[in-house]
């Protein structure tokens, strides 16, 4: 026994997406909603640069990459923070604006950190009712309380695919009380072409009540390097940086971002790949009674309602064949779904392939 004494916290760690099984060298894994083509060329040149100087701490600021962002994106520099994975970002906010007491509104089905970071300041997590795994606006409002500090969504939904359209999340903005700030997650926002989404950042851009979060970890590919930004009002971007560690993104991942963001046709090329093999998988496993949701980002929620496996089992018969899909029953509590990354050409034909021979049986 010892005597000391530290916090004994209820939570559920966060599971990732698995990456290997046992027994095989190779898998494929579709787990995770990385990219599926990797980084921009341009990223690889930096990567493999002689004048990488490792000795040296990176610069704390990020300067180059804030201005670099910017530009691309049409935003002010110094309303910008950046962060190990937009993680990073989540669990700074967290520790700014909770205290013991404090509720943070999150809706049922949505990303785990969001609970995960408020329960470990000591916050109260209340949990909005979501409609056919889509956020609802309505059940938002309906859990706001004199303690609601701040409301985490992210838009489009990781792990439902659903998304709130602009008008739908303009209203929420609206009827958000002034003193609640809401973080609106856009981690999928490059790859969504649905005529009727718009960003947090296009619409909240000015807005004293939104703080709007981006990683490089989606379509930019940079997943490992650790790298996401936040936006937000100044005032709150000072605080953060008095929070934030003073060396958290690393040079080569700061420099890789700076990169990524000048291959624009790597970008479109990606979205394209996307929407492609989005539309293809979709329709192949509707012959197999397995539906999804309408597609929005690189992943889609597969359902088993009217299939004639669960989902569990055809996980498993998957995994067997080494291809990796998320379950959400760990952490999310979704029954009888599954999560699949859209993955390359080859990884989606093997997916496609192993699925058939599955349903042959
Ligand atoms: C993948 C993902 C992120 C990215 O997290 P990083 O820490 O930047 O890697 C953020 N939000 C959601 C909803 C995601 O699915």
């Amino acid at each position: 026994m010892t005597n000391l004494r530290f916090r004994k916290l209820k939570i559920d760690a966060y599971k990732p997406g698995k990456s290997q099984v046992k027994k095989l060298k190779k898998v494929i894994k579709l787990s995770a909603n990385e990219s599926a083509l990797g980084f921009s060329p341009k990223v690889k040149k930096v990567l493999l640069s002689k004048n990488l100087n490792f000795f040296r701490y990176p610069d704390g600021k990020s300067k180059r990459l804030r201005i670099q962002i910017s530009k691309k994106f049409k935003c002010n520099k110094d309303r910008i923070i950046c962060g190990a994975g937009s993680d990073e970002v989540i669990q700074m906010l967290c520790q700014l604006f909770l205290r013991e007491d404090d509720e943070v509104i999150v809706p049922q089905f949505s990303f785990l950190m969001y609970r995960i970071y408020s329960k470990i300041v000591g916050a109260k997590v209340i949990f909005a009712k979501e409609k056919n795994y889509k956020v609802s606006v309505d059940e938002i409002l309906k859990k706001v309380s004199k303690k609601t500090k701040l409301v985490f969504l992210a838009n489009p939904n990781n792990p439902t695919g659903t998304y709130l359209n602009k008008f739908e999340i303009i209203t929420l903005r609206k009827k958000l009380r002034k003193n609640i700030l809401l973080v609106i997650d856009d981690a999928y926002a490059e790859y969504m072409k649905n005529s009727d989404y718009k960003s947090g950042l296009n619409l909240f851009k000015n807005k004293k009540n939104v703080f709007i979060l981006r990683t490089f970890s989606k379509i930019y590919g940079l997943a490992s390097l650790r790298i996401g930004w936040g936006y937000g009002p100044k005032e709150i971007i000072n605080a953060l940086n008095l929070i934030k560690p003073p060396f958290n993104v690393s040079e080569i991942a700061q420099k890789a971002a700076i990169e990524s963001l000048k291959d624009n046709k790597f970008i479109s090329h990606s979205i394209k790949h996307n929407i492609i093999y989005a539309k293809k998988i979709k329709k192949f496993l509707s012959k197999y009674n397995i539906d999804t949701n309408n597609i929005s980002a690189n992943f889609l929620l597969l359902d088993f309602s009217n299939c004639k496996l669960k989902s569990k089992n055809f996980y498993l018969k998957l995994k067997k064949k080494g291809i990796i899909l998320r379950s959400t029953e760990d952490g999310y509590k979704i029954k009888n779904m599954l999560r699949l990354t859209i993955g390359s050409r080859a990884d989606n034909i093997k997916f496609m392939q192993a699925t058939e021979s599955i349903f042959k049986k």
